[in-house]
């Protein structure tokens, strides 16, 4: 148990587990994109996805672009809607690009089927999706997850750049906070 910003937090992913699998993915990624010459983008998605953004992309011995996407849903923060706004869009074009979304963690997976549809009319070559984690137990649309870092059970969750309240995104693992009601 770790006592920090006043909550109390359990940790469930330690940040050595996270650094192999984030190795893991890397090396996936790496061997996939061989072929797309310099084509590759990570698209991150914000603020949750750039912790393992920085570090995923580091683990890929290819050359790749980097771009940003900031995402809200309309209503509760703290709950998808499914209604999707771009609140910052990408600085360059994806058309005829390899993109791969990294987002941090697929919930219902509302937000990553409406960016992935909205990609998807910018004509890019190809879209997949890499997530850090997934709670298969909370899906409403299923989106395939082509690398995902861990599966996780209905807990919410924060650390590695998730937040509660826009804290505890640098705690370096993850980690759940104790009488947390989602
Ligand atoms: P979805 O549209 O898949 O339901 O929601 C995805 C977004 O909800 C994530 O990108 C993240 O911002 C937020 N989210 C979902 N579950 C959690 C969680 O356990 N912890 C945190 N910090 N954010 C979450």
């Amino acid at each position: 148990m770790h006592e920090m910003d006043g909550k109390r937090l359990r940790e469930l992913i330690s940040a050595e587990s996270i650094a192999d699998r984030v190795t893991e993915l890397g090396h996936a990624l790496t061997r996939d994109y061989q072929e797309s010459g310099r084509n590759l983008v990570l698209v991150g998605v914000m603020k949750g996805s750039v912790i393992f953004l920085s570090d995923l992309c580091r683990k890929i011995a290819l050359p790749c672009m980097i771009d940003l996407i900031g995402i809200a849903s309309y209503g509760d923060e703290a709950k998808s809607s499914g209604v999707v706004k771009i609140t910052s869009d990408l600085s360059n074009s994806i058309e005829g690009k390899d993109v791969v979304v990294v987002e941090d963690i697929i919930d219902t997976g509302l937000t990553v089927s409406y960016l992935l549809e909205n990609l998807k009319t910018r004509q890019p070559r190809s879209v997949k999706v890499c997530a850090l984690l997934s709670k298969p137990e909370r899906t409403i649309v299923k989106v395939p997850i082509d690398y995902l870092g861990f599966t996780i059970p209905d807990q919410f969750v924060v650390g590695y750049g998730l937040d509660f309240a826009q804290r505890f995104r640098n705690v370096p693992f993850i980690g759940v906070v104790e009488g947390h009601a989602d």
